[in-house]
């Protein structure tokens, strides 16, 4: 077998370590709670989907099908690809659980994993956890309006303040073919102005010429027809229903009339959610880091948007949805840059378990586990033989008390409990250890 050049994650894709957990516990717990309470229900679907779902719904001229999916072909000859988003998935499960028969609008979350060939970088990850939210059978703008209060909510209840709202209107099917003859004619007369992916994008993705970053093409693109002068009435109006309920909600929103998004399958409504320049890092100057200063390059935290013709576009029946996802890796990475403080809600043990011998070792297995379904937190130290040493542990751990088993009080069916402040030890039965130590943590 070849020998590994070097063991280590493949690029772009990472662990996640036991001291971090505390900060995906937390994260994973506000989103569950909040989405329970605004009625939506857990959705998982499979990481794994076949190719032909991305390339029909994404768009195969987009960025993420054409250059990032992880695509491959199985032994059976399927073609299937790692899911860049998960949309796309719910929709699928939408059609294939004949939800369209279930009382409407069907408001669903997820919480996973999505994988993106991407350049990875701060913030930008091959591998990276999305939670995000869908409601189907909506075409109200009051569940666009929710959908963007829910994103806002969750990313206040995890103490960010300084949000922005970016927000556009796509038009649909109707009015936006038109707008987008008007928005070639402009550009093919700028064409010298555009960089080359740009020139490339006006024949295939004209939209995404609307976020390119190079100077040159922003200089056209700050002259540029906007969609917003250009919607019929019907989108016109939805897109004015939104804004009033954020103005009622008094949700921090900016008007952003070359905000475009990397999937084809919006219409209507578009939004992100990104940090504003005022969002003060904690971390001094000279200990930055590139991953945590990044977070503020207009790094976006939410992205979504409303999506009629998805579901239909997959075989399913005409249904309005709309919805967004948050990449939690980049949340996490701006709550700790940020300074914002995350409860520790790990258990502090209350007691020690310490032992000299094996047959000792054997008894104090089960103890554990009775002090834990005593709801009575335990430390112990298997691998150790020394009382010493297993009493410098316990003195580390601050725990009030210890219990010792000896080989002979493994024989007498007894315990010592040390109270650990004063030493003072006494020898009680094994089958009242429990509740004595439960009084004495109580007084
Ligand atoms: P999108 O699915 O592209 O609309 O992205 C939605 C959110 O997912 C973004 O706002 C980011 O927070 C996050 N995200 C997207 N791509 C990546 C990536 N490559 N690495 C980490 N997070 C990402």
């Amino acid at each position: 077998m070849a020998k590994l050049k070097s063991v280590q994650s493949v690029r772009g894709m990472h662990d996640i370590l036991p001291e971090d957990q505390t900060h995906w516990k937390f994260v994973y717990k506000k989103a569950s709670v909040l989405l329970d309470d605004y009625g939506f229900g857990k959705i998982d679907t499979p990481i794994v989907e076949s190719s032909g779902l991305f390339l029909r719904s994404v768009g195969e001229e987009t960025d993420i099908v054409s250059k990032e999916m992880y695509s491959f072909k199985t032994r059976g000859g399927d073609e299937l690809s790692l899911r860049p988003e998960n949309t796309v998935g719910v929709a699928r499960a939408y059609i294939e659980h004949g939800m369209s028969s279930w009382p409407h609008p069907v408001k669903l979350w997820y919480w996973g994993p999505m994988f993106r060939h991407d350049q990875p970088q701060a913030g930008r990850y091959r591998q990276f956890y999305q939670f995000g939210t869908e409601i189907f059978g909506d075409d109200n703008p009051a569940a666009d309006a929710e959908s963007i209060f829910v994103a806002l909510t969750f990313l206040e209840s995890l103490g960010f303040k300084n949000l922005t709202l970016k927000i556009n209107s796509l038009g649909d099917s109707n009015c936006r073919p038109r707008y987008l003859k008007v928005l070639k004619e402009f550009l093919k007369s700028k064409t010298k102005q555009l960089c080359a992916p740009c020139k490339i994008r006006v024949k295939e993705n004209i939209l995404r010429v609307l976020d390119c970053k190079e100077e040159s093409c922003q200089n056209v693109i700050k002259e540029a027809p906007q969609m917003i002068d250009h919607l019929d009435e019907n989108c016109r109006s939805h897109f004015k229903k939104v804004i009033e309920f954020l103005d009622e909600v008094k949700a921090p929103y900016m008007l952003d009339p070359f905000l475009v998004r990397g999937l084809d399958y919006y219409s209507h409504t578009v939004f992100e959610i990104v940090l504003d320049e005022t969002a003060k890092t904690v971390v001094p100057e000279n200990e930055k880091t590139a991953s945590g200063e990044a977070v503020f390059k207009g790094l976006t935290l939410v992205g979504g948007g409303r999506y009629d013709g998805l579901v239909s576009l997959l075989g399913g029946a005409k249904t309005p949805a709309v919805g967004w996802s948050a990449g939690i890796e980049r949340i996490i990475l701006a709550m700790k840059t940020l300074g914002l403080k995350v409860p520790d809600t790990k258990q502090q043990p209350r007691i020690f378990l310490a032992q000299l011998g094996d047959f000792a070792k054997r008894k104090s297995l089960v103890l554990f586990e009775d002090f834990r379904k005593a709801g009575i937190s335990a430390s112990t130290s298997l691998g150790r033989d020394s009382i010493k040493a297993q009493l410098r542990i316990a003195n580390r751990l601050r725990v009030k008390f210890a219990v010792i088993i000896g080989h002979k009080e493994a024989l007498d069916k007894t315990a010592i409990l040390r109270e650990m402040d004063s030493g003072i030890q006494e020898i009680i039965p094994m089958d009242s250890i429990i509740e004595s130590v439960k009084k004495r943590l109580k007084g």
